[in-house]
């Protein structure tokens, strides 16, 4: 066996453990461990990598990539430990951006010195296929960079959440697009660098970061799940694409694992949210000019019941059954224990209680689902949103926990809401709405809750752990 048949052994192992942890990572009860073997089957791909590379590289390269390790291992070490969990989404959109990164600057060190990655042909050119594969790896690294650090500046704030629409932004995109091509098309008919083709290719990433800007910008905060989900899946694909490039199995293998499960996940969430596929791709869906302008989402005047928590806890103690939406809210406050401790007591007092998950709830695909279970709550009185939807009309109280646009009935009825068309949790059908949350203010999307003025519900205005621990007293 020589080296390298030891070497594609061992990258077919971490692609097998690759392939494990996604299967892991789908229910919370294997998540610790899919995680585990993901970590085993990046330190043996990086780990062959290194060997396979060693006998080239000087003592002084080494050490770079020793100090690359540290440094930035360091780094990521101390950010994934400090960022709290409701940052989770802008760090993994971030993570995500230094993916897209790294795929652009491997493809443009290729593209400079192809002698070191072994792409020169006899006569000392670069392969028009090459060539091609570069700029994928290029254009795909570069939309995957500003396209997440668009999104993780508007998950955290930084930027309003709401869409920005530029003026012929669907033009903008399509000649965007017909550029890259021109461009692609002329670098593989170049004969590399020697003629002129590195400003090609440079030109080729400037375009692609700003088509990443253009395509991202004018999503709304409602879609960023599916944004997230999608430049998850084009980073997957821009390492693949750099595979091709540098022949590295483990690169193409990863990637498309990466590539395909990231598209299947937006699949899945574009259904959730009742959004197509195609526009999501295209840039900007789900907003139109004039339902970005009319739906300010700020606080209102009108008159609505407000409750405290000897009110809320009196009702719930006289239901029969009470469905415990949880959001946002919950998390930033931290109150998933609490929050399990009034079901508990309610339990003991003979009411049915559920929880139930809205598959955007939160800023993560699953977040409720983690903190749910750190709290211990048993998973068969969890349930998704198409199993529970039904069973509002049964109960006598809707308990939205730091919950909002999941519940907003505007999604539904109002064709001119930046969400119409994403399902939601129908609260309102049930005998009771009690909304947990610290003012009237609009949730992540801007829009208004029009629930919040019905006559059957009842505004618990507080942070959601304190409310919670205020209920377990009453209680
Ligand atoms: P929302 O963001 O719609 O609403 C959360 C509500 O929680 C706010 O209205 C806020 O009201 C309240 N809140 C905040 N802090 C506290 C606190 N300490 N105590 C009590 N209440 C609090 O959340 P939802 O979960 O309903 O919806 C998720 C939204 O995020 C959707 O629009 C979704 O598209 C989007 N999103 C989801 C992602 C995902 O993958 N799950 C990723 C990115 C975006 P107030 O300020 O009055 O307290």
């Amino acid at each position: 066996m020589t080296v390298y048949d030891i070497s594609a052994l061992l990258y077919l192992v971490s692609a097998v453990l690759f392939i494990f942890s996604i299967r892991g990572l789908s229910s919370p009860e294997t998540a610790r461990q899919g995680n585990m073997l993901g970590i085993i089957g990046m330190a043996i791909a990086a780990g062959t990598t290194l060997f396979l590379v060693k006998d080239f590289l000087d003592p002084a390269t080494l050490g770079l990539i020793a100090g690359g390790i540290v440094i930035g291992g360091g780094i990521g070490a101390l950010l994934a430990q400090r960022a709290p969990m409701t940052a989770m989404p802008q760090m993994v959109g971030m993570f995500n951006a230094l993916g897209g990164m790294a795929s652009m600057l491997a493809g443009l060190a290729a593209f400079f010195a192809p002698a070191a990655f072994g792409l020169l042909n006899a006569e000392g050119l670069i392969s028009p296929r090459s060539l091609v594969e570069m700029s994928l790896s290029v254009t795909i690294g570069a939309i995957t960079f500003s396209g997440s650090v668009i999104a993780a500046l508007k998950l955290n704030g930084s930027i309003p959440g709401k869409p920005i629409l530029l003026p012929l932004r669907h033009i903008l995109n399509l000649l965007i697009f017909l550029g890259l091509i021109g461009l692609t098309v002329a670098l593989a008919m170049s004969d590399g660098a020697q003629s002129g083709g590195g400003m090609l290719l440079i030109w080729i990433a400037c375009l692609a970061l700003v088509a990443g800007i253009t395509l991202v910008i004018p999503i709304g905060g409602a879609d960023m799940p599916v944004v997230i989900s999608m430049l998850n899946s084009y980073s997957g694909w821009a390492a693949a694409a750099l595979g091709f490039t540098l022949s590295n199995f483990a690169l193409i293998v990863v990637g498309a694992i990466v590539g395909a499960s990231g598209a299947i996940l937006s699949y899945i969430m574009c259904r959730a949210m009742n959004r197509s596929f195609i526009s999501v791709i295209a840039g900007g869906f789900g907003a139109s000019d004039g339902a970005a302008a009319a739906h300010g989402g700020g606080a209102d005047d009108r008159p609505v019941k407000i409750g405290s928590a000897d009110d809320a806890a009196f009702i719930l103690k006289n239901s029969a059954k009470v469905i415990i939406v949880p959001g946002y809210g919950m998390a930033v406050a931290q109150a998933q224990h609490a929050l399990k401790e009034m079901g508990d007591k309610l339990k003991a007092e003979g009411v049915e209680v559920l929880y139930a998950i809205h598959p955007v709830a939160g800023r993560m695909p699953g977040h409720m689902n983690v903190l749910l279970a750190e709290a211990q709550v048993p998973y068969d009185e969890i349930f998704e949103m198409d199993d529970i939807n039904s069973q509002f009309k049964q109960a006598d109280v809707a308990f939205v926990i730091g919950a909002n646009d999941v519940t907003n009935p505007g999604a539904k009825d109002d064709p001119t809401s930046p969400i119409y068309g994403m399902p939601v949790l129908e609260v309102w059908n049930a005998g009771t709405v009690m909304f947990v949350k610290r003012s009237l203010a609009s949730g992540y999307a801007g829009v208004q809750n029009e629930l919040f003025f019905n006559d059957n519900t009842m505004m618990l205005l507080a942070d959601a752990k304190k409310m919670a621990e205020d209920i377990v007293k009453a209680l």
